[in-house]
Formats: C-alpha cells, sequence, structure tokens
C-alpha cells in the first residue's frame, strides 16, 4: 500500500489542484505512529475568495445550467470513481485519522452508496402546483441555495464529506467545503475524482484550513448563502453567530452523549456486545457514539463487569492491519483531553473498571475504557469525551431509564434494548434524540434521516428532507382571470 506519503496534497479551487496563496503547506503526522504522513497545503482567507468566486462562476456558467438528469449522471459516475479508487481512499482516511482500515471500509461502502442515493434522488425534486379560488393559478419551483460552505471535522472525513456534498450537488448547489486542518486528504482526493468524472469546474472546491481563521472566514463570507456545519456543540453556537452578519442559511450536526438501554428482559448476547461495539467503533470518535450504557438494577453488576471484558478483548492496535478492531485517537493532544475526563471522573467517585491509562510506546492509542458512574450528575455522563469511554449508570424502572436518557444536552441517537416490543416503541416515542434504535446499534444509511434534537443541532443528514436544505422554493403566481386588475380602480 503506501499511498499517502510520497504527494503534496494542494487545495481543489475552480476544477485544479492550486497552491495557496499564503504558500503554507504543512505536516500532517500519522497519529496512530506520530511520524510525518504527508503534506498538505492550507487555504487562507485570499483562497477562500478565489474558491466562493470559482463556486460563483460555477452557477451562473456550466453548474448552473446542468439538468437534473445530468447531475444525477455526474453523483452516480463519483460514486463509481470512489468505488473504483477505493484501496486508495480508505488507506489515505486509515492513516490520516488513525482509524482501523476494517471500519473505514464500511464508511467508504456508505459514502458510495449515499452518492448512489442522492444520485436516485434528484428525480423527486420538484414543486407543485395549485389553482387558488377562480382566477389564480400557484405554481413552485425548487432552485439551489446558491453557493454552500461546508465545514467538516477530522472524526470521519471521507463519509462527512460525502454527507455534505451528495445532497448539495443534487440539489444543483456549488460548494467550498472546508475539512479538518488535520484530515484534509480524502476530501481533496474526492475533489479531483469530481472533477475527473466531469463535474464543472467551480462546483466542488476543497479549502482546507484552521476553523477560527479560514473556517470563520468562510461562514461570514458574504459570496456564501448557506452553511452546513458538523464539529462540536461549542464550535456550532459560534458558527450561528457568524452566520447572522450577513444573514444565511444554516444546517448544524453536533455532539452527542448518547445512551445504549439496557432493560432486565433483553436479549443480552446481543445487547452487552453491541453496546460495547457501539462506544469503541472509531474509539469513540463519533457523534453517535454510545458513550453511556444505562442498565436495569438487578442486571448492572453483571452488565459493568462484561462490558469490562469486551473492552479488554478488543484489537487494538496497526489501522492497517485488517484484524485491528480499534485504532488510535486523533492526536496526542486529544489522547490527553480524553484522560482527563477519565481521571476527574475517578475524582468524582467514578470507578475505572476497565482501561483508563495511558500506554507506553509512540501512537496516540488509548484503551478501551470502562467506568462505573453511580450518578448522572458526573461530568463523565453529562460531558461528550470523544473517545473510548463508557460510563455505565443503573436505573430503577422503565421511567426512570426516560428520565436518565433524556437528562443530558444533546439528543442524537440512542438504542434501547428489551425483550418488549411495546416497550421498545414507548420509549422511541419519549427519547429526545433525532434516531432510537430497537434492539439496532447501526445508525447511519443513505435514506434515513440523521440528526439531533437539543444540543446536537438541527437539520438532517441522509434523507430526502436533506434536499429540502439546500433549495429554495420560490412561488409563482399567475392569474388566470378575465377580469382586468385595477384594485383602486383607476
Ligand atoms: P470542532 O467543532 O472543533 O471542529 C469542526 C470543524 O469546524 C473543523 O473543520 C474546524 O476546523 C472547524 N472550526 C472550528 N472552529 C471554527 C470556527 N470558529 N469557525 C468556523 N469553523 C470552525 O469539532 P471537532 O472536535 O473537530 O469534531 C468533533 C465534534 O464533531 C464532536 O462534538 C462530534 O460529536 C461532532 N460530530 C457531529 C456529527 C453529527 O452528524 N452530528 C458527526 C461527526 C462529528
Amino acid at each position: 500500500m503506501a499511498v499517502a506519503t510520497d504527494r503534496e496534497y494542494g487545495l481543489f479551487i475552480g476544477g485544479e489542484v492550486t497552491e495557496p496563496a499564503s504558500g503554507e503547506v504543512r505536516e500532517l503526522i500519522e497519529p496512530a505512529t506520530g511520524e510525518p504522513l504527508a503534506r498538505a497545503a492550507m487555504a487562507g482567507e485570499a483562497d477562500v475568495d478565489r474558491a466562493v468566486e470559482a463556486a460563483r462562476d460555477a452557477l451562473a456558467g456550466d453548474w448552473g445550467k446542468t439538468s437534473g438528469t445530468e447531475r444525477s449522471r455526474l453523483l452516480h459516475a463519483l460514486a463509481d470513481a470512489i468505488a473504483a479508487n477505493r484501496a486508495e481512499l480508505a488507506e489515505l482516511e486509515a492513516r490520516n485519522v488513525g482509524k482501523a482500515i476494517s471500519s473505514v471500509k464500511a464508511e467508504h461502502h456508505q459514502a458510495v452508496e449515499n452518492f448512489r442515493f442522492y444520485g436516485s434522488a434528484t428525480a423527486s425534486i420538484g414543486g407543485r402546483s395549485n389553482p387558488i379560488g377562480g382566477s389564480l393559478l400557484f405554481y413552485s419551483l425548487k432552485e439551489p441555495v446558491g453557493v454552500v460552505g461546508q465545514i467538516v471535522p477530522w472524526n470521519y472525513p471521507l463519509m462527512m464529506t460525502t454527507w455534505k456534498l451528495a445532497p448539495a450537488l443534487a440539489a444543483g448547489c456549488a460548494v467550498v467545503l472546508k475539512p479538518d486542518a488535520q484530515t484534509p486528504l480524502t476530501a481533496i482526493r474526492m475533489a479531483e475524482l469530481a472533477a475527473e468524472v466531469g463535474f464543472p469546474a467551480g462546483a466542488v472546491n476543497v479549502v482546507p484550513g484552521d476553523g477560527p481563521t479560514t473556517g470563520a472566514y468562510l461562514v461570514r463570507h458574504p459570496g456564501v448563502d448557506k452553511v452546513a456545519f458538523t464539529g462540536s456543540t461549542r464550535t456550532g453556537g459560534e458558527i450561528m453567530r457568524l452566520a447572522s452578519d450577513p444573514v444565511k442559511r444554516v444546517t448544524l450536526e453536533l455532539g452527542g452523549k448518547s445512551p445504549s438501554l439496557v432493560f432486565a428482559d433483553a436479549d443480552l448476547a446481543s445487547a452487552i456486545p453491541s453496546s460495547a461495539w457501539s462506544i469503541f467503533y472509531a474509539a469513540g470518535q463519533s457523534c453517535e457514539a454510545r458513550s453511556r450504557v444505562l442498565v436495569e438494577k438487578p442486571l448492572y453488576d453483571e452488565v459493568v463487569s462484561k462490558l469490562g471484558e469486551h473492552a479488554g478483548a478488543i484489537r487494538v492496535g496497526d489501522p492497517l492491519d485488517p484484524e485491528t478492531q480499534m485504532g488510535s485517537l486523533i492526536s496526542l493532544a486529544h489522547r490527553e483531553r480524553v484522560h482527563g475526563f477519565v481521571e476527574r471522573g475517578a475524582g468524582e467517585g467514578a470507578e475505572v473498571v476497565a482501561g483508563g491509562a495511558v500506554p507506553d510506546g509512540a501512537g496516540a492509542f488509548y484503551p478501551p475504557t470502562v467506568v462505573a458512574a453511580p450518578s448522572n450528575a458526573l461530568e463523565i455522563v453529562q460531558e461528550e469525551v470523544f473517545g473510548p469511554v463508557v460510563a455505565v449508570t443503573p436505573f430503577e424502572d422503565e421511567a426512570e431509564a426516560v428520565k436518565l436518557a433524556n437528562d443530558v444536552r444533546y439528543g442524537l441517537m440512542a438504542t434501547v434494548w428489551t425483550g418488549d416490543p411495546a416497550r421498545g416503541h414507548r420509549l422511541a416515542a419519549r427519547i429526545k434524540s433525532g434516531t432510537v434504535g430497537i434492539n439496532m446499534p447501526y445508525t447511519a444509511f443513505p435514506g434515513i434521516p440523521f440528526g439531533g434534537y437539543k444540543q446536537s443541532g438541527f437539520g438532517r443528514e441522509l434523507g430526502l428532507e436533506t434536499l429540502d436544505l439546500y433549495l429554495e422554493t420560490k412561488s409563482v403566481i399567475v392569474s388566470t382571470g378575465s377580469r382586468p386588475i385595477n384594485p383602486f380602480g383607476l
């Protein structure tokens, strides 16, 4: 393999790879080894200006004239190109993020399916018409919102890029996408592939850079009509503020502190290992990671101890080894942050049952960690750790389970494990989160809307609904009456 280290990655603006105006090129460090991985150009304000101008030109030119059927063809062609470049994209992603390649391959598959879904969904874009009274005909036009600034985090750069690009392009918007400065590689490669399959110049632009400077400049840019952001709740609030002058449309996919709820009547052979998978997949660096496990009291000790055993059995190591189940964290700095949560949790009365110690050796590895947390009030239960750390808390009955599930500021995902189908549906209605799984830990599928309640944001990804977030509805009203229209009787 080894595809990443032998090249330098530029910005992607106006249909081509280009150098940054500032000349800034950064060395990226491979999180799992601590060694240099590749060199990547960083965009500054002048580059964002160029990218927004290229996007506006695309909308005024070829891309703006592209029909829905042609956009569909291009999205399917891009899906094919992403599929054909699987080995390269998967390795780039695994090495850039430190994530197990077994996980990345599943994400790559979903990325392909997502482009196919929106390639087909272009057929659903259309207005409606309606005669009103005897002398008015109304019809609506669906038009792209315009130029969209999209900002994505480092945890799933490939998948987040596809979640953002596919619906925006299906709707006919032009995109300026800013990946995280640490993880720009797969987004740049996908922009190159988009150009190769025939997307007109300027339809897709990628400008990696730092958030508070380059990202904030993109959000404030008067040439950007809408901002679609995925990242932390704290930054999401800042994005809303920045997008208020000049006013623009905003959608936010933010953080989470999602629970698995395990009832005594559940099939424990699925519930416990799935609850382990739901946090340790991607080393817990997932917005929808079920970082809390709520357990009915009689089962509590058994579930805590089995989760501890499972945590110890997970194969942690080289992201490129196909047997690896969990790679490293994104960086040493992030590992320190994660470990800080565990240390403070222990100080507040939580018991570390498995993991919880920083290992020796190179790379930003952290062990799968299980913490028995007796109270919902602890920081480790309330705050998003964004690492492989799960807090396990007991509940008395169904009413308390719902109360604890909802007693956090987030609301992205919940998984209910129960043998009682009626209880599953009852809880689905009462838990305040964008997605509820009943005896099912998996989360994101093209075609199923995904997004947050409460501080987890607003807007939905992956669904048909998402298209509407990239479209304006224009109402056209026509007089069909025969009498003159002269309201003042002049
Ligand atoms: P972050 O908010 O620090 O950064 C996310 C992106 O925003 C990065 O590209 C960053 O450069 C940029 N950014 C930072 N400050 C900015 C500013 N002032 N203006 C404009 N852009 C700015 O988040 P992170 O730590 O990189 O990512 C992890 C977070 O993302 C977690 O909270 C996670 O739950 C969330 N997330 C949510 C979803 C979802 O769909 N709900 C999916 C993945 C990740």
